[in-house]
């Protein structure tokens, strides 16, 4: 099995070297991902200049592919240019950090993982909740167990799944729970202070206060559970499309 690996958090970042480990005991796997930090960039990519592709070396283990673009970037240019035939299995992470709720659509992780599903491509985004330290070496463990599991069931092209490791520190998580995208809103706000010119500067921070819907990725991981959730591309509102095309309509013809 050939499989891409990719993240948001950069190439140099240890949720990747760790899932790296994983991902090579499943298969052969290249990675190309960004040279720097891609958070919460959602499913940006570069247009009207170009992207520069240096081949390192990644924890003193792996070559790896480094990119001075988004996550969709490096799958776009991994699965166009530098794969010969398109990889059985992208994985996207591990992330540091939860991307679960509203925080998907922010994301650069799942970014990565939308962008392989474009192509229908069986793609996984994989984050871990922490608190002070990570162990993404446990994390992507975890994650092995899952991709393996996911893989056995046979996605369905243009399907992408979502897993999300609970905060580790606490102990073992209590099961996999199949989870909806939670649709909570963060509790946000902008700290304000003068910068040393005196320039008013804003700094965005909070989060989620609440543990979400029952059914949700969110309440999933706060109750200790590894959160697996199906997202699709398809954006469009089903209940609304129904309804919609029973409006009356403004003629436009001749406008
Ligand atoms: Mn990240």
């Amino acid at each position: 099995m050939r499989i891409l690996l990719t993240n948001d958090d950069g190439i140099a970042a240890p949720g990747l070297a760790a899932m790296w480990h994983e991902a090579s005991q499943l298969g052969q796997v290249t990675v190309v991902a960004p040279a720097e930090g891609q958070s919460a960039t959602g499913h940006g990519i570069t247009v009207g200049e170009a992207v520069i592709a240096s081949h390192v070396q990644v924890d003193g283990r792996f070559q790896g592919l480094s990119v001075t673009g988004r996550p969709a970037d490096c799958v776009k240019l991994a699965v166009r240019e530098v794969l010969d035939k398109p990889p059985d299995l992208v994985v996207s992470g591990i992330n540091a950090g939860a991307n679960v709720g509203i925080n998907i659509l922010y994301s650069g992780t799942v970014a990565a993982a939308v962008e392989a599903a474009f192509y229908r491509l069986p793609a996984v985004a994989v984050s871990l909740d922490f608190r002070d330290k990570p162990d993404y070496a446990r994390a992507a463990a975890i994650a092995r167990e899952v991709i393996t599991a996911l893989l056995r069931a046979k996605l369905k092209p243009g399907w992408l799944m979502n897993v999300n490791i609970p905060v580790l520190e606490r102990g073992s998580p209590r099961g996999i729970r199949v989870a909806r995208q939670s649709t909570l809103v963060m509790h946000e706000r902008f700290v304000k202070a003068a910068d040393p010119r005196g320039r008013t500067y804003f700094w965005l921070t909070g989060g989620f206060t609440d543990d979400g819907e029952p059914d949700s990725d969110l309440r999933a991981i706060n109750e200790g559970y590894v959160a697996v959730t199906p997202l699709r591309v398809d954006l469009t509102c089903n209940d609304a499309l129904d309804a919609m095309r029973q409006w009356e309509w403004p003629t436009i013809e001749g406008l």
